[in-house]
C-alpha cells in the first residue's frame, strides 16, 4: 500500500518520538536507586532527554530520502537547527541545575577528586557549546562553510561519545544490565547511521560517477554542467528537486554542494544538468571544469516538485533560483502539457537573464507566459520593475488566485516577502511550495 506524504510524515514523526521516549520511559522500570530530590532527578532526566535527542540528528542528517521526502530538505534541516538547540539546552542545564542544588561539587577538592566519568561530562559539554557557537555565528567567526561542516561532525561525534561514556560510567539510573545494553544499542546504532552516511553510501557513489559532458556558459555568471552516468542508467528525478554534487573530490568528502537539476526530468539517457552561479569559492572554479571530468551526484532529493493537480503553474523566481523552473518548464515541454504557465522572474538587469533566449523559444511548445520583473532595468523598458509584490501578481494571474499553484525559489527576503504576499491574497499555504537555497 503506498501512503501519502501527509501519512508517510505522521508515521516518521511518530518514529522519531519513540525513538527519543522510549529509552527514558525504559529508565523508569526494572531497578532504580531511592529517588532523590526534585532537582536532582530533573537535572539527571534532562542529560538523558538530551543526549537522546542528539543522537537521533545523525538520522535527520543522513539523507534518508524516504523520511526526508514528505517534508523537504530544508524544512529537516530547519527541524535539526531548532532540535539540536533544545537538545544543548538540556545537555547545558543537566550541570547547571546540579550544581545549583549541590555547590559543594565546586570546591576544589571535589573537582579534583571527580571521578573520570565527570572528565567525560566537561568534554561533552564542552563540544555541545562549541557546536552551537561555530553553528550560530559560523559568518562572523569567518569560517569557510567547509571547515565548519567538518568541525561540525568532528565535536558532534565527541560530545555525543562523551556523553555516553559519562552516563554508563556514572550509571545511576543504569543499574539493569539490560538498561544499560539498550543505551549502548543506541549508541552503536547513531554511529552505525554516522558510519552509512560517511563511509557505505560514499562507496556505493564510487561505484556509479558520473563524467562532465559539457561545461555551457549561461547569462549573468552562471555555467551549465551537463553530466552523464559513466557506466550506468543514472537516476531518474521529478522536476525541481536536487543533488548533491562533489566535483573535486571523492565521495568521501565531508562536504558536498547542493544544486536543483535545471535539465528535463524526461530525459532518458541519464543526462542531468545542473547550472551555477558563481557565488563564492567552489561556483566559482565550476567554468574551469574539464570535459570528461569524473563527478559524483547523489540524489534526487527535495518535494519541491510539480505534480499536484493544478489548473494553472505559477513559478516565482528571483535570480537563480529560476534553475527548478526552468526543469519544471522543459519537463512540461516534453510532455507537452498545454495547462498554462506563468513564470515572474526577478532579475537585476536585462543582460543577465539565464535562459532568455531558451524560455522565449520554449512560448511556442507551451501555454507559457513569462514576466521579467528588473530591478535595474535599461533605458526604454516598459515591463514590470522593481521587486515581484502582490500587485505584480494580480496584473498577471486570474482570480481565484487560491486556484493555482504556486513555487518559490529565490533569495530568502524575496521568497518571505511573496509568502507573506500570497497569505494576503487569501491562498492557502498547501498551494504554494518553497525551495530554499540558503538555510540560514
Ligand atoms: C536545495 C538547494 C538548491 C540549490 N540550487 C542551486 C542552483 O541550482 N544553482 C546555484 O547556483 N546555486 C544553488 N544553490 C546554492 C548553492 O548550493 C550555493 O551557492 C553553493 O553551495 C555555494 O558554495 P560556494 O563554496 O561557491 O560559496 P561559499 O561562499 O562558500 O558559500 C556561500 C553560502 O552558501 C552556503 N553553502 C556553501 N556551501 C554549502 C553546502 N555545501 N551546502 C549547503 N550550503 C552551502 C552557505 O550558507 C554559505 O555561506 C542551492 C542551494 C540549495 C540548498
Amino acid at each position: 500500500m503506498q501512503l501519502l506524504y501527509g501519512q508517510r510524515g505522521a508515521v516518521w514523526l511518530v518514529v522519531y518520538l519513540l525513538f527519543i521516549l522510549a529509552p527514558l520511559f525504559a529508565l523508569l522500570v526494572g531497578s532504580h536507586p531511592p529517588l532523590r530530590d526534585f532537582w536532582t532527578e530533573l537535572s539527571i532526566a534532562f542529560g538523558y532527554s538530551g543526549l537522546a535527542m542528539m543522537g537521533l540528528q545523525f538520522g535527520l542528517t543522513a539523507r534518508f530520502r524516504y523520511v526526508t521526502e514528505p517534508w523537504g530538505e530544508d524544512v529537516i534541516y530547519h527541524f535539526h537547527r531548532q532540535i539540536s538547540l533544545m537538545a544543548a539546552g538540556l545537555v547545558v542545564a543537566h550541570p547547571i541545575i546540579l550544581v545549583a542544588v549541590q555547590p559543594q561539587l565546586l570546591a576544589p577538592s571535589n573537582m579534583l577528586e571527580a571521578p573520570l566519568t565527570a572528565h567525560f561530562a566537561l568534554v561533552s559539554i564542552a563540544s555541545v557549546i562549541a557546536l552551537v557557537v561555530t553553528a550560530l555565528w559560523r559568518v562572523a567567526l569567518k569560517m569557510s562553510y567547509e571547515n565548519w561542516h567538518l568541525i561540525h561532525v568532528v565535536l558532534a561525534v565527541v560530545a555525543i561519545i562523551a556523553g555516553i561514556v559519562h552516563m554508563v560510567g556514572s550509571g545511576f539510573y543504569l543499574a539493569d544490565p539490560w538498561k544499560r545494553l539498550l543505551w549502548i544499542g543506541l549508541t552503536v546504532f547513531w554511529i552505525g547511521l554516522l558510519i552509512y552516511v560517511r563511509i557505505i553510501k560514499p562507496l556505493f557513489m564510487l561505484r556509479r560517477p558520473y563524467r562532465v559532458a559539457e561545461v555551457r556558459k549561461e547569462r549573468g555568471d552562471t555555467f551549465t554542467l551537463v553530466m552523464q552516468p559513466d557506466r550506468h542508467p543514472g537516476f531518474r528525478f521529478s522536476p525541481g528537486q536536487f543533488g548533491w554534487l562533489t566535483v573535486w573530490d571523492s565521495p568521501f568528502a565531508i562536504t558536498a554542494h547542493p544544486f536543483s537539476f535545471s535539465s528535463s526530468a524526461e530525459a532518458t539517457d541519464g543526462f542531468v544538468e545542473m547550472t551555477i552561479r558563481n557565488l563564492g569559492d567552489f561556483t566559482s572554479k565550476i567554468n574551469t571544469v574539464p570535459a570528461g571530468k569524473r563527478v559524483y551526484l547523489d540524489g534526487p532529493y527535495g518535494a519541491f516538485t510539480i505534480g499536484n493537480p493544478a489548473d494553472m503553474h505559477v513559478l516565482v523566481a528571483g535570480g537563480i533560483g529560476v534553475t527548478p523552473m526552468m526543469s519544471m518548464i522543459r519537463t512540461l515541454a516534453d510532455r507537452a502539457d498545454q495547462r498554462p504557465v506563468v513564470l515572474l522572474y526577478g532579475v537585476q538587469d536585462w543582460e543577465s537573464i539565464t535562459f532568455r533566449e531558451e524560455l522565449e523559444e520554449l512560448k511556442a511548445r507551451l501555454s507559457l507566459t513569462v514576466v521579467y520583473v528588473l530591478s535595474r532595468p535599461p533605458d526604454g523598458w516598459t515591463g514590470e520593475t522593481g521587486f515581484i509584490s502582490s500587485e505584480i501578481f494580480k496584473r498577471h494571474l486570474m482570480p481565484p488566485y487560491a486556484d493555482h499553484e504556486y513555487f518559490i525559489c529565490g533569495p530568502n527576503v524575496m521568497m518571505d516577502a511573496i509568502e507573506k504576499a500570497l497569505g494576503e491574497m487569501n491562498v492557502p499555504m498547501s498551494k504554494y511550495h518553497s525551495e530554499r537555497y540558503s538555510f540560514v
